[in-house]
């Protein structure tokens, strides 16, 4: 890097870096051998969490990912730029911490890098912002649109001829997907793993949890009773019997729950929630409440939430639910994250 300030090796460029590390007082890693485990997440809090301790610390953050540095964005620093001197770089000031990421270098260093060595990634580099590809054979710029590798097959089969779409879906899979053990679960998969269950109270459950449909129309529509009947499911001539159907179904829904978290935690399995909000089509504010094991994703459903949401509010709320399932707040949860809710 000979051209950005120090070289580490370089010696007289070594007692530099020496000297400028000692200014600093703790330095704190975070990293992980797999993408989308929430590095970026744990560092943009953390930085965030000291700098605003006390005015007078001075949070530097480093991003040395390559692959897709978003730093920039979470502290606030997108569209900034690092710039070089004979000292090294100067970090770029965010609101409360400084920061270098490989995204707010010179483009043109950060563009088109080598990105895995496997699977279709054998054949192309990848630039900083992980939406462009390029053909290491022609040297030809290919969109990748969200780590898209679709248009690359395409390529590599119609120009050179070599045959890589066989490969498993694996390899099409960008680093920053969530770990194997924790697959992302959006709202809807707490339905979706029960979508098989054509009864007709899965089916009521859905229609009412999902699509929003009032209790009473399944007894006013003649057209939707007939559709329902025609698909050998008996609707009951009141709101009310609806309503228990459903009830019951979400509780014989809980109960599986509660089921598989004790046997996980029977094998002295520990769990970390991610939280997300949802708001309903009827604008109704809930918090999404996931719980992970080392091998298992489990949704514990909804709570309706309202109004300013502190954190003791939400500490409260999530405790309350967890015992519903069984679950201690204090001594089962080693870990919670936040997904987009505040
Ligand atoms: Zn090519």
């Amino acid at each position: 890097m000979g051209n950005y300030g120090v070289d580490s090796s370089n010696v007289a460029d070594l007692e530099k870096i020496k000297a400028n590390l000692e200014q600093v007082k703790h330095i704190v890693l975070v990293l992980s051998g797999k993408g989308g485990v929430g590095k970026t997440t744990v560092t943009a809090n953390l930085a965030w969490g000291v700098a605003t301790q006390d005015p007078n610390y001075n949070v530097g953050v480093l991003d040395v990912d390559i692959c897709g540095p978003s730093l920039p964005r979470m502290l606030g620093a997108d569209g900034e730029q690092v710039h070089m001197s004979g000292d090294g770089w100067t970090p770029v000031k965010t609101r409360r911490t400084f920061l270098v990421s490989l995204s707010l270098l010179d483009y043109d260093f950060a563009k088109f890098i080598p990105f895995k060595s496997e699977g279709i990634w054998c054949y192309y580099l990848r630039d900083g912002s992980g939406q462009n590809a390029q053909c290491i054979a022609c040297k030809r710029i290919l969109k990748s649109v969200g780590g898209s590798t679709k248009g690359m097959h395409v390529h590599q089969k119609a120009v050179h001829g070599i045959e890589t779409s066989k490969r498993k879906v694996k390899d099409e899979v960008d680093t920053q997907t969530p770990a194997k053990n924790t697959p992302k679960i959006s709202i809807l998969d707490h339905f979706s793993s029960v979508s098989i269950d054509r009864s007709t109270d899965a089916v009521l459950a859905r229609m009412i949890a999902l699509d929003g449909l009032p209790f009473s129309v399944f007894v006013t529509s003649k057209d939707l009773r007939k559709c329902l009947n025609a698909l050998g499911h008996e609707i009951p001539l009141s709101a009310e019997t609806i309503k228990i159907k459903v009830c019951r179904y979400a509780d014989t829904f809980r109960e599986k729950v509660v089921r598989e978290l004790q046997m996980e935690k029977e094998k002295g399995q520990l769990f970390s929630l991610t939280l997300d909000e949802w708001t309903s089509i009827r604008s109704k504010r809930y918090l999404n409440i996931n719980i992970h094991s080392r091998t298992k994703v489990l949704n514990l459903g909804l709570t309706r939430i309202s109004g300013v949401f502190s954190s003791e509010q939400c500490k409260y709320v999530i405790g309350a639910k967890l015992l519903e399932f069984g679950i201690d707040f204090e001594t089962d949860i080693v870990w919670l994250q936040l997904m987009g809710a505040q």
